[in-house]
Parts: structure tokens; sequence; C-alpha cells
């Protein structure tokens, strides 16, 4: 979609190091952590947010958790604190959903 920032990002028009990336979801830091690991999880389809996941979605929300447990193992944060965040409403800015994986200490509210 023409002027999201993340189809931006995932179309390398931005350029940007993922640290994973499949056919149909990258990953990347965020630019403004809050928490000491900060990722976004982001889908290559453009989907709005909540409110725009149909049931077509229910594989790629599959793939999404099983990519957020391997970075979870990955960064060893089974025994440590880790949230999985997603905004809506006034809280989303970037109107292309995404999930946050925050690890370890807890900086600010997002
Ligand atoms: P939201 O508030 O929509 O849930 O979260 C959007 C997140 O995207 C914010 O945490 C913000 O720091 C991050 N973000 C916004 N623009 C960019 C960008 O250009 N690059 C990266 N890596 N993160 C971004
Ligand atoms: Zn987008």
């Amino acid at each position: 979609m023409d002027n999201c920032i993340f189809c931006k990002i995932i179309k390398k028009e931005i350029p940007k190091d993922f640290n994973y990336e499949s056919e149909n979801l990258v990953v990347f830091p965020d630019i403004n952590p809050s928490a000491d690991l900060h990722l976004l999880i982001v889908p290559k389809m453009h989907i709005g947010g909540i409110g725009e996941i149909g049931e077509e979605q229910t594989k790629l929300l599959g793939e999404i958790y099983a990519i957020v447990n391997k970075l979870v193992l990955e960064n060893k944060l089974t025994d440590d604190a880790y949230r999985v965040v997603v905004n809506g409403g006034k809280a989303q800015h970037v109107p292309h959903l995404h999930f946050h994986l925050l690890g370890g200490q807890w900086k600010k509210f997002i």
C-alpha cells in the first residue's frame, strides 16, 4: 500500500536489516525500543490492524506465534519476562498490523 512505512520497509524501499524473513512475514527491531529487546513481527500483506483480520489469516497468525516462540528461545527469554503486544485504535500509530515482542527490562509504556 502506498505511503505505508512498513510496506516500504518490506519492499526494501527503506533499507532495514531483518532479523528474520519468510514468505509471509518479516522481523526487525523497533526504531524506538520500549524494552531491552523490542522486535516487530510484521506480516508482508498489508492488513490494517486487528479489525481487518479474517478467517483466511488463521495460518498466518499461527506462523506469527511460532516465530515469536523462536525469537523467545533464541534470545533466552523463557526465564526472563516477555510480552507480545498488538495495539489498536488510538494506541496504534502505524496502520499495518504488527506484533511487538518486548523482552527483559521494560522501559516505557507502548
Ligand atoms: P504502534 O504504536 O503502531 O503499535 O507501534 C508502531 C511502532 O513502530 C512504534 O513502536 C515505533 O517506534 C515503530 N516504528 C515507527 N516507524 C518505524 C520505522 O521507520 N522503523 C522501525 N524500525 N520502527 C518504526
Ligand atoms: Zn502496509
